[in-house]
């Protein structure tokens, strides 16, 4: 607390990453990285990108990132909207379309982030529970008088996703707020609302490079929707920062989507991680919650979440505890990681 904090620095309530522990070398199963490298023609054109050129500002517009997407996606460019991670994508989300003054739907277990925006903005959360089974109800997102709407999907930290017809009701039933639709996580097995973005003017798509595609740590998202819906997001980024996404970052993430085979690899190897991780976590007793993501959200109906968290901690393991959190303080959320990393954890449990 400093004197010269204004109010408003005074009242937010900031968002707590994952830890990212520098003491000494953990098996990272606690923030939904990739325990793959990223694309190689990825690592070779941010290589490439290591050059003189660098004196020189990005593409305000990110042309080729852009198209590479609109091409991968089967849209026009002028449908893409690109940021430094998707996190920056949500942040310009939520001050454009949802700080309208009316309340902003979201469900009570996803994404803690949406909170912070909504507190940072002075948006009213409107909470709409899971239901017992942590599935999101789609009938429940009718007559809301909101702003608009975030769906996860799939959802986290619980993994489960919605058809393509659960998202196309909520759409219908919010046709005149957006609706935006977070998918960080669709490409591990759900399907992604990106093919309804030319009926439903009211899409906006959000997906992010830093977890099917292995680049966290260039820090590239984007949104797909109609161009009327991106212009607004570029009005707002042009307003804040002209050059949000570095050189390396697009020279990186537009091969990184061009490299479709590897994608697809790399999520194909870390689903059959996941459904053995699934079996071998039941065979110890845990509840796994379906998944479709790269991580899995587990309870131990005789165990506490928190015990054990702190006992793989110290055999080297990082899993994600949400202590104080309502609903699911005793559950845990652990990364598909390689097929070896999994099996270090599956025989450190054992040891519990
Ligand atoms: C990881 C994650 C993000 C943020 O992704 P970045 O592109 O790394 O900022 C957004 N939404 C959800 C649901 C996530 O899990």
């Amino acid at each position: 607390m400093s004197r010269f904090w204004t109010d408003k620095i005074a009242s937010l309530d900031p968002y707590v990453p994952g830890e990212q522990p520098q003491d000494k070398k953990y098996i990272k199963l606690n923030t939904n990285e990739s325990p793959y490298a990223p694309s190689s023609k990825a690592l070779a054109a941010m290589a490439a990108e290591v050059s003189e050129r660098l004196r020189l500002y990005p593409d305000p517009n990110g042309s080729a990132l852009k198209n590479a997407l609109a091409k991968s996606y089967q849209l026009e460019a002028n449908q893409v909207f690109i940021g430094n991670g998707s996190d920056e994508v949500l942040a310009l989300a939520f001050m454009g379309y949802f700080a309208g003054g009316k309340p902003l739907a979201f469900a009570d277990v996803t994404y803690s982030f949406y909170k912070v925006y909504a507190g940072l903005y002075g948006i009213e959360p409107k909470l709409i529970s899971l239901n017992d089974n942590f599935d999101i109800v789609p009938a429940d997102y009718q007559n809301l008088d909101v702003s608009g709407v975030v769906v996860t999907n799939p959802n986290a930290p619980t993994g489960k996703a919605l058809s393509l017809a659960d998202i196309e009701f909520i759409l219908k039933a919010n046709s005149d707020v957006v609706v935006l639709v977070d998918e960080a996580y669709v490409d591990f097995g759900a399907q992604s609302a990106s093919t309804l973005i030319n009926q439903y003017p009211n899409l906006l798509v959000v997906q992010t490079l830093s977890k099917s595609r292995a680049l966290a740590g260039i820090r590239v998202g984007y949104a797909l929707g109609h161009p009327e819906l991106i212009e607004g997001l570029e009005r707002l980024k042009n307003s804040f920062n002209s050059y949000p996404v570095d050189r390396i970052a697009l020279a990186g993430a537009t091969a990184a989507v061009e490299d479709e085979a590897y994608l697809k690899e790399i999520c194909d190897k870390t689903i059959a991680t996941r459904e053995q991780s699934v079996k071998d976590l039941e065979a110890l007793g845990f509840n796994v919650l379906p998944s479709a993501t790269n991580f899995v959200f587990v309870t131990h109906p005789e165990k506490d979440a928190e015990k054990i968290y702190l006992a793989l901690k110290d055999q080297g393991i990082l899993v994600r505890y949400f202590g104080n959190k309502p609903r699911i303080g005793n559950y845990l959320r652990i990364t598909i990681g390689t097929n070896e990393e999994m099996a270090a954890l599956t025989a450190a449990l054992k040891t519990l």
